[in-house]
């Protein structure tokens, strides 16, 4: 089947009655989406086996015995989510295992659970690298306060720890993986395709400044600690640090929340969440602690104190030079390179294994809703592209 036609199969599991498609990790319609690869699979002449946290392996074996050659992508969304994201990963890797004949090496396709992070991010690909804490089965929780254990036992996984799913990562020469950008950077190119450089690393952090609350009518403006203030010039001048750095860094301050958030009284307490992303580790490593510099002058000039507190700490992940070059020659002049400034599995399996990953266009560069959208052109290209290059790489029998 072509990759179209398995999009429209996959279109008909988790369609949400709301609008678009949810299927949250370990719940029903993600599961009814494995069962609908598994099938497809089988179908097509390839092994299929779930690991004990339900990630889907579908594996054709090689004339040798040699790490085998991967590609997939992840079939959970977010509640309300697009078609696209992550399933389209998938969809190319069935079919392009489905023109391929018998290589060299094995061809794997996964599909992961959890990549959209109900329990954290990237649960699946991490328990498959074995990057998962120990105490992770019941220490991560959705949302609604369910732990991952419990979600997992209602498809029937019962894993007796959180490395139960870790593999040998030697096992697998190369991983490739096609995803939507869920920016606009390929449809202002005007390319169906893009070939990523990297997975920008990424810096989060808490602030809260914390002044003095106040009357807003009786204290005077040169005796006030106000915490609102401090965080407004600590907004701007962290949006100038950034900019100023150029290159591919990107800030955002996402959360300002206030206490007491009363119209008539000086705020005393502004809490920031920021995040701060880039393909290059030295100058993110100097951005996050010029961050924080920046919160304890600027508190100390409006006299408040701040705290600050790192969230969230990940480093870039470079893609494969032979990889992106391998994906550049099936491309025929069609792709440009481009940043991921969003993470992916690709991102956690390429801390062990050589990885890549083919992009194309996500019309009005959108994502993560029902509206996501994809032409069938760039999808052709993409499956050509990805077919091209797993066939170059499983009858390679060097890197
Ligand atoms: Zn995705």
């Amino acid at each position: 089947m072509t990759a179209l036609a398995l999009l429209d199969e996959l279109a008909a599991i988790g369609a949400d009655p709301a609008g678009g498609w949810s299927r949250p990790a370990w719940g029903a319609g993600e599961q009814a989406a494995h069962d609908w690869f598994a099938a497809h699979a089988r179908a097509m002449g390839l092994s299929v086996r779930q690991d004990a946290f339900g990630n889907s392996i579908a594996r054709r074996e090689g004339c040798e015995n040699l790490p085998a050659i991967a590609t997939g992508s992840h079939l959970d969304t977010v509640r309300g989510g697009g078609l696209y994201d992550g399933a389209l990963g998938v969809v190319l890797g069935l079919a392009a295992a489905g023109r391929l004949p018998t290589g060299l090496r094995p061809l794997e396709v996964i599909a992961f659970r959890d990549e959209e992070g109900r329990f954290g991010p990237f649960t699946g690909s991490r328990a498959m690298t074995g990057d998962l804490a120990a105490d992770a089965l019941d220490r991560l929780r959705d949302a609604d306060g369910v732990a991952l254990r419990t979600a997992m036992a209602d498809c029937g996984l019962a894993p007796a720890t959180p490395q139960a799913a870790a593999r040998d990562m030697s096992d697998l020469a190369a991983w490739v993986e096609v995803h939507i950008e869920q920016g606009p950077v390929l449809e202002a190119a005007g390319l169906p395709l893009g070939i990523v450089t990297a997975i920008a690393g990424q810096e989060r952090f808490s602030l809260r400044f914390t002044g003095q609350a106040g009357h807003a009518g009786t204290v005077p403006m040169d005796q006030r600690a106000d915490a609102l203030q401090a965080a407004a010039g600590f907004a701007l001048a962290f949006d100038a640090l950034i900019r100023d750095a150029g290159g591919d860094a990107r800030g955002t301050i996402g959360i300002l929340r206030l206490e007491p958030n009363q119209a008539n009284v000086i705020p005393r307490e502004a809490r920031l969440s920021l995040e701060i992303r880039d393909s290059d580790a030295a100058r993110l490593a100097r951005l996050a602690q010029e961050t924080e510099a920046l919160a304890r002058t600027i508190a100390q000039d409006r006299r408040v104190t701040c705290q600050t507190r790192r969230l969230y700490s990940a480093a870039p992940v470079a893609m494969a030079a032979h990889l992106m070059a391998a994906l550049e020659q099936a491309a025929h002049g069609r792709a440009m390179r481009l940043l991921s400034g969003a993470n992916h599995d690709a991102g956690i399996l390429g801390l062990h294994i050589p990885v890549a990953m083919l992009f194309v266009p996500s019309r009005g560069g959108i994502s993560h809703t029902p509206d996501e959208h994809t032409d069938p052109g760039p999808i052709m290209a993409a499956a050509d592209v990805l077919t091209a290059t797993l066939a170059r790489l499983i009858e390679s029998p060097g890197p």
